[in-house]
């Protein structure tokens, strides 16, 4: 069974930091790299807010940075799937993928959350051209475009609100006749102009070519349909953390976030989790990187305070 200082699972922006820094460590860090490299933003069309970065870059270009960057330092990168992990009877812990079975001695969770779909025809197909899950990131591309947003809670009015920085009109289509979203929100978005709602409908497909061009929703009252053109198409019906694989071992908050404390440790020491899979709340490329520096640290200082208990493993492993 192949043994590790320590293994990432993930290769968000906050994997792919804990990497470099545990690489710097020399640590000899291992990234369980999933399927898709650079998680959620390697979805994303343009990268607009990342400092060091004023012209921009598209999220792919960001991804292949971040990784260069760990990888300069000697992290190794495997593009396999997570199946199993064991923290019940570690350290060492036991993380199983598709195609291995491994032991490791600290291990930091980066897997992110995802945020949730719809499910209808068009959405999968459109995305990046024209259907988005994040207006502080693509927010800035609809600029004097008709959008409508999908979505009832905190994000959807506080993202529309938002949106009218850029967009000419925003219409907030809501499945009920009531939000969920908090009052101070609800104010707020009632008192723009650029902001209408379009209540008890649900969006059924989402047209296009190239690009979206409209949304054809039905109203759950009356059951008519009806054919919206618009430019873009944002959907913020919530987000789940990508935790199911850990259920039963770490503790969750009542929305299956992971719960860390101030050093990014889970409730199993030598388990360390940031990004999304343990914030609600920032979910932004440059916090998610703070936050995998500074788990990737805490996972260091571990390791070293651990050192006599562990040393004979460490030695061997990587
Ligand atoms: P949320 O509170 O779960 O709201 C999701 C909204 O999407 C609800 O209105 C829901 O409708 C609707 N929805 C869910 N599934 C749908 C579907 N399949 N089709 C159509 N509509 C659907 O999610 P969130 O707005 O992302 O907020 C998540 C958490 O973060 C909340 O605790 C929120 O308070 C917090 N947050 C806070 C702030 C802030 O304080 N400024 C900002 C953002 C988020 P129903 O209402 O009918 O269920």
């Amino acid at each position: 069974m192949d043994q590790e200082k320590v293994i990432i699972l993930g290769s968000g922006p906050a994997g792919l930091t804990a990497a470099l820094y545990t690489a710097r460590a020399f640590l000899d860090p291992l990234v369980i790299a999933g399927d898709r490299i650079g998680g959620q933003i390697s979805l994303t069309s343009e990268v607009e807010n990342y400092p060091g970065f004023p012209e921009g870059l598209t999220g792919p270009e960001l991804v292949e940075k971040f990784k260069a960057h760990a990888e300069r330092f000697g992290a190794r990168l495997e593009p396999d799937l997570v199946t199993e992990v064991d923290f019940t009877s570690g350290p060492p812990f036991t993380v199983k993928t598709h195609s291995k079975t491994y032991q490791a001695w600290s291990v930091i969770i980066t897997t992110g959350a995802s945020p949730k779909r719809l499910g209808v025809p068009g959405e999968d197909e459109y995305i990046g051209r024209g259907v988005s899950y994040c207006g502080t990131c693509d927010g800035f591309f609809f600029r004097d475009k008709d959008v409508v947003v999908v979505g009832g809670g905190d994000s959807a009015l506080e993202e529309s609100i938002f949106l009218t920085k850029f967009a000419s009109r925003v219409r907030i289509i809501h499945r009920r006749d009531e939000f969920r979203a908090g009052a101070i929100l609800q104010k707020r978005a009632m008192k723009n102009d650029k902001i209408s709602f379009i209540w008890n409908t649900v969006v059924e497909e989402i047209i296009g070519d190239p690009v979206v061009t409209g949304v054809k929703v039905r109203n759950v009252e009356t059951g008519e349909t009806d054919l919206l053109a618009t430019d873009g198409v944002f959907i913020f019906i919530g987000h789940y953390p990508n935790t199911a694989l850990f259920e039963g071992q770490l503790e969750m908050d009542a929305a299956d976030y992971l719960i860390t404390d101030e050093n990014m440790q889970t409730s199993v020491p030598g388990v360390f989790a940031a990004g999304e899979i343990q914030d609600a709340h920032w979910r932004q490329i440059a916090t998610s990187v703070g936050q995998g520096s500074a788990a990737a640290m805490a996972c260091t200082r571990w390791l070293e305070a651990n050192e006599e208990e562990h040393g004979a493993l460490l030695a061997a492993g990587g």
